[in-house]
């Protein structure tokens, strides 16, 4: 199953004709999940060959405009393709507030709803949920609420092993039911599991966190996460910069990303003063080795060795 992060846009407030403000998008088997709309995501996701139809959810992280100042844009451009599906738009509540006037003037022939859901910024909060998926958002530290999210896959269940479906001749209910850890007596005697099944793989999870100060509340959230997105807007000759800012540096993330325990740490949301990035990358990894600089239309698979 495809589960992997298309970075949209990886510079902070202003963009740039290399890289434009944040969006992500996250593709979990061909249904997608837009994270932030910065100015322009319409255009990268249309770069990225991204089908607009395919995106029912938006993630707002929090309301500073090199988040959100693509999203007038997209939802017009779904009107204009015919859409019907509701869009859902998870975001601080003030969000409501802003754009319903917007999409009451620019956009009155619409033929989906926009449906909000306001977002906890105090506390994690399980925000969405389908048959393969939760997603959970939790605070962040920065000047205006803020929130981060972690994606996460549900665990699924064993694969039944073929030489015992052959040996013991198993029918399909019984293969369901075995899959759901009711054991097989064959004479009374209960076969044991590893004979009968190959466990699942552990469930993968991503987690988006942009924008934060140094903040290590959220580490409960996402203790061993496989891929962490860490906003690192400053090198450490910045750091008071970063702490007035409420953003972070890049050590930071990467201490973050260790603490986490993470498999991998990406870092995005760049001031435009650095011409070069690899200080902000080589800085990090003193502290986290697998730590990378994204750049505009990478994909990143959430864990290698997929299955
Ligand atoms: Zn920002
Ligand atoms: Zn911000």
């Amino acid at each position: 199953m495809t589960f992997s992060v298309t970075i949209l846009g990886s510079n902070s407030a202003l963009p740039t004709t290399k890289r434009y403000p944040t969006a992500q998008v996250l593709n979990v088997s061909e249904r997608f999940f837009l994270i932030d709309c910065g100015e322009g995501t319409q255009l990268q996701l249309r770069k990225n060959k991204i089908k607009f139809s395919r995106i029912n959810n938006i993630f707002i992280s929090h309301l500073h405009g090199d988040h959100v100042f693509g999203l007038i844009g997209l939802i017009s451009t779904f009107g204009l393709l015919g859409r019907t599906n509701d869009l859902h738009i998870y975001a601080h509540s003030d969000l409501e507030k802003i754009l319903t006037p917007q999409i009451n003037y620019f956009c009155k022939d619409i033929k989906f709803g926009v449906i909000f859901h306001h977002l906890n910024t105090k506390k994690p909060e399980l925000i969405f949920e389908d048959k393969n998926l939760t997603v959970t958002s939790f605070p962040l530290k920065h000047r205006v609420p803020t929130c981060g999210f972690l994606f996460k896959e549900k665990q699924k269940e064993p694969n039944i092993k073929k030489e015992a479906i052959a040996k013991y001749e198993l029918s399909i209910a019984e293969i369901v039911r075995i899959k759901k850890g009711e054991p097989l007596y064959i004479d009374n005697v209960p076969v044991p599991e590893e004979e009968l099944l190959i466990p699942p793989p552990p469930p993968r999870s991503y987690a988006f966190c942009s924008d934060t100060g140094y903040n290590t509340a959220m580490l409960q959230v996402i203790k061993g996460v496989d891929l962490l997105y860490h906003e690192a807007t400053f090198a450490d000759e910045h750091k008071e910069l970063a702490k007035k800012t409420t953003h972070s540096t890049a050590k930071q993330a990467a201490t973050i990303a260790k603490e986490a325990n993470a498999g991998k740490l990406l870092l995005g949301h760049f001031s435009s003063r650095y011409d070069d990035l690899s200080i902000l990358e080589k800085e990090a990894r003193e502290i986290f080795p697998e730590t990378y600089i994204v750049n505009d239309g990478e994909v990143w698979d959430v864990r290698c060795g997929d299955v």
